[in-house]
């Protein structure tokens, strides 16, 4: 029994259209997603099988395996929910998210402002990797961070809200050499709702996350 298995999506593949066809949702769900189920799997089982031989020697290739496969499969899990063909806009308090708007202005000054951070910080990432909203448990405050591949450039302990997959395959098909134009175009589609319902739990456990109060 396979450890991790490729959850499905929470709508059919033209569901986010115009802002991301549904070639590009079904090859970055079925093809890439599914990738890094496997790959987190097949690791598992490398690591079985270094530790009943004592292949000692094998241990840091598979662990940077590990962390790539499995941090892309989590990355990839909640992006799908982040986005929704109703969403966009702003977090508002008439919505129901009126916390998740109180954090974002408390955390970075306006929402304008973050915007523009967590655009910059997906729009400028080299090579491959994402920008972040992540919940950061020690200051209780929202931080962007820039994550190379899918694991590099993280923060201990911070909870991924928000996600904006920057790697090429996320918007080639599409948008071709204009990432930053993807980049802004995704905000149309943000579910709020649920970012608003992520921040909520990793707010309500962060003091099990550092066993402290
Ligand atoms: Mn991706």
């Amino acid at each position: 029994m396979a450890t991790y298995t490729l959850p499905e999506l929470p709508y059919d593949y033209a569901a986010l259209e115009p802002v991301i066809n549904p070639q590009i949702i079904e090859l970055h769900h079925d093809k890439h997603h599914a990738a890094y189920v496997k790959g987190a799997n097949d690791t598992l089982e490398q690591l079985e099988e270094a530790r009943d031989k004592e292949a000692w020697g094998a241990i840091n290739g598979l662990q940077k395996n590990l962390a790539f496969h499995l941090s892309g499969h989590i990355l990839h899990s909640i992006y799908w929910h982040n986005m929704t063909g109703d969403g966009g806009g702003e977090p508002l308090a008439a919505d129901g998210v009126g916390d998740l708007a109180d954090a974002i202005t408390e955390s970075f000054g306006s929402f304008a402002g973050f915007k523009s951070q967590l655009t910059k910080a997906a729009a400028t990432t080299q090579g491959s990797g994402w920008g972040v909203l992540a919940y950061e448990p020690v200051s209780g405050k929202l931080i962007v961070e820039q994550v190379y591949d899918h694991q590099g450039n993280v923060g201990q302990g911070s909870v991924p809200v928000l996600v904006f997959d920057a790697w090429e395959h996320a918007f080639y098909l599409q948008y071709k050499n204009q990432k930053v134009d993807f980049i802004e175009a995704m905000w149309a589609v943000v579910n709020w709702q649920d970012v608003a319902e992520r921040y909520a739990a990793a707010k309500e456990r962060a003091d099990v996350l550092l066993l402290a109060p």
